[in-house]
């Protein structure tokens, strides 16, 4: 009987002390150099133990792949000893590989994590910088950089960014169950308003199934340079070799050469800035326009130069810069147009720009209610702080 009393107190003890000493939890991180074998070792976890759970963990997951500063969370008890209930780890952003105690063996199982979207308002202005100001905003790098490259087809960044311009952005969040971010989602608007312009993007699926941007219109954000500056011209000379008109030796001509009545007006091929606008050498008069993106358009030999288009002026694609002449080192009226990527005289007729891509007449309609319900989330969620 008293033999049996003691048995009974030994268990009570046991189970109080189970009681007392909860599962732990713990988030472990792998450190510079280590292995989970070493981090488990290092939780006093017994070997046998490690043995078993790498081992069922290599069933879904290849620990070569474990790397340093990643998260792993355990789950352990402790009655005689210690015992790893539970091992989970990260293996993509809406997956965890999990390893679990069944009480008689580790088995392994990846988990789909069920995530939830939430709606992401960001409103602010310019102080510092359009990187920092935007960060400080709470918005991710990778998005800013987004928002970078988006933007950059009418803004140039070097130039049009100054302090107290504004923006607005909407943005999706994928949350795990913790709260933490799994991660960052498309941006659903994007706007920017400077002294120059006022740039509002939708981020828009097309029945393609492409997710692009487009202005408030459902015009397509990105912007080829126009093939042909000139309407209604010839291409008298193309870019490549060829006998010079002037002096007959085999020279390489670095551009496109145009041939129209004089006078005929000549657009900008692409949005920009005016980098040059006076008499230059062989090109007589002359005007550079610097795009973003890198590019840079050179117009020769021009008679005159279009209504208030000087040194620093913004000029917009299809707009009249000059008209058709003859001056400089030129046989007759015609452009000399010229492409400069990266400070480099490239083909004209083989630039690549993204792929502008307009929206059918029932993708439109989509848009525009697609707009209509982008605009309504972004007002009530600054409403509500
Ligand atoms: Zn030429």
């Amino acid at each position: 009987m008293r033999h049996v009393l003691a048995k009974c107190i030994i268990i009570l003890s046991m189970l109080i002390t189970a009681a007392l000493l909860p599962a732990e939890e713990k988030e472990l991180t792998v450190p510079k150099g280590g292995n989970l074998s070493t981090l488990l070792r290092n939780e006093d976890i017994p070997s046998q133990q490690i043995q078993e759970v790498t081992k069922a963990l290599s069933a879904h997951y290849n620990l070569k792949h474990i790397y340093p500063n990643q998260k792993i969370l355990i789950k352990t008890e402790e009655v005689a000893e210690k015992r790893l209930m539970e091992l989970r780890l990260s293996a993509d952003y809406d997956e965890d590989i999990v390893v679990r105690w069944n009480g008689y063996a580790y088995e392994s199982y990846p988990e789909k994590l069920a995530l939830k979207m939430v709606s992401v308002a960001v409103e602010g202005s310019i102080e510092t910088s359009f990187y920092n100001d935007m960060a400080a905003s709470g918005v991710a790098g990778s998005k800013i950089m987004e928002l970078f490259r988006i933007f950059s087809f009418d803004i140039d960044f070097q130039r049009d960014i100054r302090k107290g311009d504004s923006f607005k952005v909407l943005y999706y969040d994928f949350l795990k169950d913790d709260g933490s971010i799994a991660k960052h989602g498309p941006i659903a608007f994007a706007a920017l308003k400077t002294n120059f312009t006022d740039v509002n993007l939708y981020g828009f699926v097309t029945d393609s199934g492409d997710y692009d941007y487009y202005s408030a219109e459902g015009k397509s954000v990105r912007k080829t340079l126009l093939k042909t500056p000139v309407a209604n011209a010839r291409i008298s000379s193309t870019y490549g070799k060829r006998k010079n008109p002037i002096y007959g030796y085999e020279s390489f001509h670095k551009g496109l050469d145009f041939a129209a009545p004089l006078n005929t007006p000549i657009l900008a091929s692409g949005s920009g800035t005016v980098e040059v606008a006076n008499w230059f050498d062989i090109y007589g008069n002359c005007i550079i326009l610097r795009h973003s993106n890198g590019y840079k358009t050179l117009y020769g030999h021009m008679n005159a130069y279009g209504k208030g288009i000087k040194k620093g002026v913004r000029v917009k694609q299809g707009q009249v810069i000059g008209y058709i002449g003859s001056t400089g080192m030129s046989t007759g009226p015609h452009l000399h147009y010229e492409v400069i990527f990266n400070d480099v005289k490239i083909n004209p007729a083989s630039v690549k720009s993204p792929p502008e891509r307009n929206l059918t007449k029932k993708e439109l309609e989509r848009f525009s209610k697609r707009k209509e319900q982008v605009d309504e989330l972004f007002n009530s969620l600054k409403k509500n702080g």
